[in-house]
């Protein structure tokens, strides 16, 4: 695949237009551009913003915790863009019909400070995370993997196949999800992608013959996914779920026999599986992989585990290449966001006009 390129400027929208991609016309960008497609030029964006790491702010998120879940903050900026995404983490929405994670993002350019494009961000969450877990993969996972096991199989599940199936050619799904309904519509949107995943009775039996596993359950709880004696030698873990202080998926037993990656260190140990280990185990920032500075997976014995928490420049990553799709075509929606009057100091003098029209 040619290597796609993001520095193609925009045509200009009027200064008080922004343009907004609404969920239905995220949907009409992924599937005119291709689900595979769309996550495998995502993916390359994702790894070249890694590569170069250095050029961005980094804070760990701003999160809001309250009893039934999380909302947070994500921002960076490489001096040219700067991105922030509002997201949430409420586990148990989904028995009021809502969404466990939603989230819209605002990229603007740095040198006015103005919103070059706002976008829902539930799907584009799913795509990114998706993305980001696979371009691990391609460093971490045994080589040749084709077996998945996929431990949780909610909103995020089927993004994370196809992920896999694209950048890494996975064609062998394992699923199991406590609640059976959740397995089965998994099951049903991957055969429509033409695989053939089956559903397993326990996490144990997910597992078996499984090089890879992906757990992406939603508890806020300490949770105990997998234990120790269930990951074998070479086991690749893409442990997407546990993403809050508090909210784990693996037992610490593992952690401590894996080489574990992690996208900012600094955010990761309060959020990820990591929170169970002490401050001092080491831990390597995947940038470090894909930049040649560590090696990834060492050898086929070797457990490792991507500790994914999802980092801001994943989603300043996705904001771009979306803006990227959005390059020939006016097919977004222009919010007229912004007070443009004809005066830049006469903003009252607008309203005052404004009224006179009424
Ligand atoms: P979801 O609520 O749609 O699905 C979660 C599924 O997990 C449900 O089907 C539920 O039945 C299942 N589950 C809960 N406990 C389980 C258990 N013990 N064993 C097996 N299955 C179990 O949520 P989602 O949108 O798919 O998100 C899943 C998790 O991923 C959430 O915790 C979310 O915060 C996290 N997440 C992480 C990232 C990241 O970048 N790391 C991004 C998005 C979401």
């Amino acid at each position: 695949m040619p290597a796609i390129q993001l520095a193609v400027p925009l045509p200009t929208p009027p200064l008080n237009v922004v343009p907004f991609v609404s969920v239905e016309r995220m949907m009409r960008l992924v599937l005119q551009t291709g689900i595979e497609r769309f996550l495998a030029e995502l993916a390359e964006t994702i790894e070249n913003d890694f590569r170069r790491w250095n050029s961005f702010e980094k804070h760990s998120r701003l999160a809001a915790h309250s009893r039934d879940g999380v909302i947070e903050l994500m921002p960076t900026s490489d001096g040219e863009l700067y991105a922030v995404k509002y997201v949430n983490g409420h586990p148990y929405n989904g028995r009021s019909g809502r969404q466990t994670v939603a989230a819209f993002g605002v990229l603007s350019e740095v040198w006015t400070g103005y919103p070059v494009m706002i976008s829902e961000m539930t799907l584009l969450t799913a795509l990114r995370t998706a993305a980001t877990s696979a371009m691990a993969a391609k460093y971490l996972a045994p080589q040749g993997a084709r077996t998945m096991a996929i431990i949780g199989n909610g909103a995020q599940a089927e993004f994370q196949a196809l992920a896999f199936k694209t950048l890494l050619g996975v064609d062998q799904f394992r699923l199991f999800d406590i609640d059976a309904s959740a397995s089965e519509k998994c099951a049903r949107n991957l055969a429509k992608a033409g695989l053939s995943p089956k559903i397993l009775r326990s996490p144990e039996e997910a597992i078996e013959h499984a090089q890879i596993i992906t757990t992406v359950t939603a508890d806020k709880q300490m949770a105990t996914i997998l234990i120790d004696n269930m990951v074998g030698p070479g086991t690749h873990i893409n442990a997407v779920g546990g993403d809050c202080p508090g909210k784990t998926e693996l037992h610490p037993d593992i952690l401590r026999r894996s080489g574990i990656f992690v996208e900012f260190e600094p955010q990761t140990r309060i959020e990820g599986e990591i929170q169970q280990l002490p401050s001092d185990h080491a831990v390597v920032e995947l940038h470090r992989v894909i930049s040649g500075e560590y090696l990834g997976r060492t050898s086929g014995n070797e457990i490792t585990l991507f500790d994914s928490v999802g980092f801001a420049i994943e989603d300043f990553s996705a904001l771009r290449y979306v803006r990227h799709l959005l390059r020939d075509t006016t097919d977004y929606e222009p919010l007229d966001l912004l007070a443009d009057p004809d005066d830049p100091r006469d903003l009252f003098g607008m309203l005052m006009r404004a009224e006179a029209r009424l």
